[in-house]
């Protein structure tokens, strides 16, 4: 269906009104280098032109305004240094004074008095009197002044491309310039009609026309419901694609039988009776395992929701099967008290577990990689060194990752080529993600939820404090070591090499020090700069009970178990973000002991900090935290999505536009449920559009 190249893909310089110099400054500034490109720049906002007031009717109130008026003769007012320009906008009906902060000289020479000009901003109100600054400003020529019966585009554009003249306001008319020349063939509607007729959508052409240059705020909102839907199912059809075709398509090992190995530590070794959530979660691996294709599942558990277990019964099924397995964490820290922990529970099991991480010696990796390649070793638990090209298996058959969010989506095909056919991959995290970004994000992974803690556990208390009460709470600390319970108290190094940070951990742990003091007390500290030594013998020590107080900083954010801990005090707590905190308090309240959380910050607070501080003393719901963190921060700012590139919708929100994300989901599973190929010809031209997006979007891998 190729009609020959379509006009889209004109230089931009050849529309009317741009030519090389003005085509040069909107590829630059703008990006802009075909009539595409301009096609696909959508404005932020429309104004109503239709709605000019006269300025005796502002009032109080009103937000943003469009006057029309005669430009009185600008003043430069005030200092040097500090010099504002000042003009009088009269209408017949009143007067409202512009200000100028910026550029004076240069909006000074612009402006024409006597002139008529239409006149847009924010109201503000000096002494009973009306004021806008830095208004957007624009002589009323006749097109201005006829009004026209539709609103307005205004577009984002540079101050380098005003200064320029190419205003927000004048980039729509260069749009205006490119609608009439381009036609249905160029916008080509490529939703099958099923899913236009059952979404309610407006026509692709009829879209593009209706963003820019729409009758009314109906047509607006329809043109911008149908491009942002256009969006996410795109995405959606994707994704779900590689989802179903690896159910269909993709080899993998199979896990025949549930063997003895499992049997015997069900039976005998599983130190406390699972969860329902545990055993459902069991029951979905064991049923992906067992069809011949390969695994990738996502399992996402609140803290101390007992993932570890459900690693570990996998990797008894695997080698039940004769398969290999690996553990992946991804600290140093975690990784060995994961062998620590699993080695422990399989002490009277047939089962080989080893350890490999960065500090393991020369001579000893060697061992280790020669008895990984002979198959000797059921189990290898390690950090990223796992990934290395001399890391090799006989038969890897199962791969876990814990904590995934610091684990890109390459790292981790890099696990999987380690077999012939591909092992099984479980992807835990225990930093809930919201549901429409993991659709997004993790939407070619099947899901797992693990919604229910051990039974048992107390919901830890929350509470903020400030610095000003430190004794207090050391106090509190000193009564729970007396009943034999543990604690932390963690300090923000956020940059490893800040000095000052550093500064500020090492004299928290003298203070602590000094209201604790031997042999009474003892502390283990742990932080970024010691070696891998220092801190696992400190980690040892307050794992065994040798140590009452663990000062230590977010190096122990995820993972660590040491059920005994029943507080945790947080430093500077407004500096940290609410998933990491989230994730440091889950290091207590994981025993059946009542556990506490105390938030110790200085006085001065900013607004979203004390948002952050509110939800933490209210909740302990991993997933509530999760949606409150991506309200308050954007989606673009969680861990590990901004480079992911999945998320670079130019108009779909995955916090605004929860139900639509929902829509789009649905209807490209259930499409694809009877044609993954797309080779139905009512799905020939979506077929069409993905493989003509191909290479322009970067998208998940995993396959
Ligand atoms: P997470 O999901 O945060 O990784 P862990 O696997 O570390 O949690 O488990 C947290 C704690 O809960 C551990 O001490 C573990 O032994 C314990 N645990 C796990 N499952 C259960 C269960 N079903 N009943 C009681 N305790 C459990
Ligand atoms: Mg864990």
């Amino acid at each position: 269906m190729q009609h020959g190249p379509s006009i889209l893909e004109s230089p931009i310089e050849y529309l009317k009104g741009v030519g090389p110099q003005r085509g040069d400054m909107l590829r630059k500034e703008l990006n802009i280098h075909s009539f595409g490109d301009l096609l696909e720049h959508f404005p932020y906002r429309h104004i109503d032109k239709t709605r000019v007031f006269p300025i005796s009717a502002i009032a109080p109130g009103m937000e943003m305004v469009q006057v029309r008026g005669i430009l009185g003769e600008p003043e430069e007012i005030g200092e040097k240094g500090r010099k504002r320009l000042s003009a009088i906008l009269r209408d017949g009906t009143g007067e409202l004074e512009l200000t100028w902060f910026q550029g004076v000289q240069w909006v000074k020479k612009m402006l024409v008095p006597g002139r008529q000009y239409v006149v847009y901003g924010k109201v503000a109100w000096f002494k009973n009197r009306p004021s806008i600054t830095h208004p957007e400003i624009e002589p009323a020529d006749e097109e201005n002044v006829a009004g026209r019966n539709f609103l307005e585009p205004v577009y984002p554009t540079t101050e380098k491309l005003k200064t320029k003249f190419i205003t927000g306001r004048a980039l729509g008319k260069l749009t205006a310039a490119l609608l009439p020349q381009i036609s249905p063939r160029d916008v080509p509607e490529f939703l099958p009609a099923s899913i236009m007729a059952a979404g309610k959508l407006m026509p692709r052409f009829e879209a593009y026309r209706n963003i820019h240059f729409p009758p009314d705020q109906a047509s607006y909102d329809a043109a911008l419901r149908r491009l942002k839907f256009e969006e996410l199912f795109v995405l959606q059809i994707k994704l779900n694609q590689v989802k179903i075709k690896r159910h269909q398509l993709s080899k993998g090992v199979i896990f025949h039988q549930v063997g003895a190995l499992f049997n015997e530590f069900y039976a005998n070794h599983l130190p406390f009776a699972l969860t329902n959530a545990q055993k459902r979660v069991i029951k979905e691996i064991r049923t992906d395992c067992g069809r011949g294709h390969q695994m990738n599942r996502l399992l996402q558990g609140d803290v101390g929701s007992g993932k570890t277990i459900v690693a570990l019964l996998s990797m008894l099924l695997a080698a039940d099967n004769g398969f290999q397995s690996c553990l992946m964490a991804p600290t140093e820290i975690l990784a060995q008290q994961h062998f620590a922990g699993i080695s422990q529970l399989l002490k009277d099991m047939p089962v080989t577990v080893a350890l490999l991480t960065g500090s393991v010696k020369a001579a000893e990796r060697r061992k280790i990689l020669q008895r990984a390649v002979d198959g000797e070793i059921h189990i290898l638990i390690g950090t990223h060194a796992l990934i290395e090209d001399t890391v090799q298996f006989k038969n890897l058959g199962f791969v876990v990752i814990d904590e995934q969010h610091r684990f890109g989506v390459e790292q981790r095909s890099k696990l999987w080529q380690k077999n012939e056919i591909p092992p099984h991959v479980l992807v835990m995290t225990a930093t809930p993600i919201p549901r429409t970004l993991s659709m997004s994000l993790f939407g070619d992974l099947d899901c797992s939820v693990m919604d229910e803690l051990p039974p048992g556990r107390q919901p830890i208390t929350t509470v903020h404090r400030y610095e000003s009460s430190r004794h207090n709470v050391l106090e509190f600390v000193g009564e729970e070591i007396q009943k034999g319970r543990q604690a932390y108290i963690i300090f923000p190094l956020i940059e490893e090499s800040s000095k000052l940070e550093y500064e500020n951990l090492m004299r928290g742990y003298e203070n602590v020090k000094a209201f604790f003091p031997e042999p009474k007390f003892y502390i283990s500290m742990v932080h970024g700069r010691m070696s891998a030594e220092e801190k696992d013998t400190n980690m040892q020590r307050f794992v065994k009970g040798d140590t009452q107080i663990m000062v230590s900083t977010t190096v122990i954010e995820v993972g660590v178990n040491v059920p005994n801990a029943s507080v945790m005090v947080i430093e500077s707590a407004e500096k940290f973000g609410l998933s990491q905190l989230h994730q440091l308090r889950g290091r207590v309240g994981r025993g059946s002991e009542k556990s506490f959380c105390i938030l110790l910050t200085g006085p001065k607070l900013t607004s979203d900090a004390r948002e952050r501080l509110k939800i933490m003393c209210e909740t302990n719901d991993g997933f509530r935290i999760a949606e409150k963190d991506m309200e308050l921060r954007g989606p673009g700012d969680i861990e590990g999505t901004r480079q992911s590139g999945m998320l670079n919708f130019k108009l779909a929100s995955i916090m605004h536009d929860k139900a639509l994300m929902e829509a789009a989901q649905r209807m490209a599973e259930n499409l694809l449920e009877e044609d993954v190929e797309l080779m139905k010809p009512e799905h020939a031209a979506l077929r069409q559009h993905l493989l003509a997006k191909k290479g322009k979007t970067f998208w998940s891998k995993i396959s």
